[in-house]
């Protein structure tokens, strides 16, 4: 099975706007002609009008960091799904280990992002990954699974064309240390595993799967090679484009 690898830039609470449409403007110059990979950036809510903008005629794809379940109302501060789509965005981050960790996001919460997402057209990439204690405890597999068990509750295998997985080790994000290649395709094999139980194994074989947690242009082709790792989810390198395009050369097919 053949899967076309994907690279995100979560670009987090970084940017200007005009620094942000700078940085769009750099990824689609440098990335315009890629056909073998696609490429998604996550800017900041309040510049996805101007990134939009900046990408038009590209083929780099626009996502958001986050959204909120419910379809409007009463809900200061969240964004909802057709807000997303109203600005040009067709991807959506859902579960990113900060939002999990930092602003204390349950399983629960997770799942009725996906669902919402997903029901409203929008493709989402949701990030599942275990702490630095969970692994030390041996419990890393059994903390993926958990998360995409809940995560992706009620979703059918028809909808699973519309979200890519990205594993996620929290003791990498932003910390500059890096699963080891080996280490990421064991984890990379045994979600897909999961995938094929919670759905079947033709679902499991077309769902992508990103490694994300400090991918830097050293490190991106070693991990790109693995089988089960289908492109990555870049947050720190994502801000030099770069450093981001080298990311998106290396998940190209050589
Ligand atoms: C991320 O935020 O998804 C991420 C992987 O960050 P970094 O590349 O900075 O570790």
């Amino acid at each position: 099975m053949q899967r076309i690898p994907i690279v995100g830039g979560n670009w987090k609470m970084n940017t200007t706007r005009a620094t942000a449409a700078a940085l769009a403007r750099a990824v689609a110059a440098a990335n315009g002609t890629q056909d073998a990979v696609q490429v998604a950036v996550f800017p900041p809510f309040p510049y996805l009008i101007e990134v939009a903008s900046a990408l038009r005629g590209s083929p780099i794809m626009l996502g958001a960091q986050d959204v909120y379940f419910e379809p409007d109302g009463a809900f200061t501060g969240e964004i909802s799904t057709s807000m997303l789509r109203d600005c040009g965005c067709n991807w959506v981050l859902v579960g990113h280990s900060e939002r999990r960790h930092v602003i204390g996001e349950c399983d629960d919460l997770v799942n009725r992002k996906v669902l919402a997402a997903v029901g409203a057209g929008l493709n989402v990439i949701l990030c599942i990954g275990e702490t630095k204690g969970q692994r030390e405890a041996g419990e890393a597999d059994a903390v993926n699974e958990r998360q995409l068990r809940a995560g992706l509750r009620g979703v059918s295998a028809a909808q699973m064309k519309s979200i890519v997985i990205a594993y996620e080790p929290v003791w990498a994000i932003g910390t500059g240390l890096t699963a080891t290649p080996e280490d990421a395709q064991a984890a990379h094999k045994a979600a897909r595993a999961v995938l094929a139980g919670l759905f079947d194994p033709s679902t499991a074989q077309a769902t992508r799967i990103q490694y994300g947690g400090s991918m830097k242009p050293g490190n991106a082709a070693n991990l790109m090679t693995m089988p089960d790792i289908d492109g990555g989810l870049i947050g720190g390198a994502s801000l030099n484009a770069a450093d981001f395009s080298a990311i998106v050369q290396a998940a190209a097919p050589h």
